[in-house]
């Protein structure tokens, strides 16, 4: 039988109305089999970074799933085709974009799946409304998320007003 993991999902979009698209793909992990959506936190704006165009908007979700990770991804990478997403060369512009960061404590190294997102500690944008949800989150492997937010400082990213 399985159980139920607490999963984190990170979310970014720049082209369109990037605020829609984002509140749309919350709107549709709530929506997975076997998952409950926990929490979302704020939305924020942040700088482009490897990549070009708008600034991006960014939020991070907490679900509660009986899914396992691959599955999760699996139909992360649905959300994100069904929002449009095309990609005409590496780090283009982006509809949108969904990155599995932490299923539970599990550490996942396969061809197509790194878990935890080995980019994450390096981004503010995933940790700064990461943190909004879980101040006190252990990154397997890496220790507490909050150590990392003094080197990502450069970073400009700012929460976004609730309308
Ligand atoms: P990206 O362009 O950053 O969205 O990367 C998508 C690719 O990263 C896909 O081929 C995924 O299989 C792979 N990938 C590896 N680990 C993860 C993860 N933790 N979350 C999302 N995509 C991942």
């Amino acid at each position: 039988m399985s159980v139920n993991s607490q999963v984190f999902i990170g979310i970014g979009a720049n082209l369109g109305d990037a605020k829609v698209t984002v509140s749309k793909a919350i709107a549709a992990l709530a929506q997975l089999p076997e998952t409950t959506l926990v929490a979302q936190s704020a939305l924020f704006g942040s700088a482009p970074i490897d990549s070009t165009g708008d600034d991006y908007v960014n939020a991070v979700a907490e679900i509660s799933t009986r899914l396992s990770a691959t599955d999760v991804l699996q139909h992360l990478q649905a959300i994100e085709l069904a929002h449009g997403r095309e990609r005409p060369y590496r780090n283009a512009p982006r509809t949108l974009d969904l990155d599995l960061l932490l299923y539970g404590d599990e550490e996942i190294n396969t061809n197509d799946l790194q878990v935890p997102h080995p980019r994450m500690t390096e981004r503010a944008f995933v940790l700064l409304p990461l943190l909004q949800l879980a101040a006190d989150i252990h990154i397997p492997g890496k220790g507490l998320a909050r150590e990392y937010v003094a080197a990502v400082a450069n970073q400009r990213i700012q929460e976004l007003p609730t309308i």
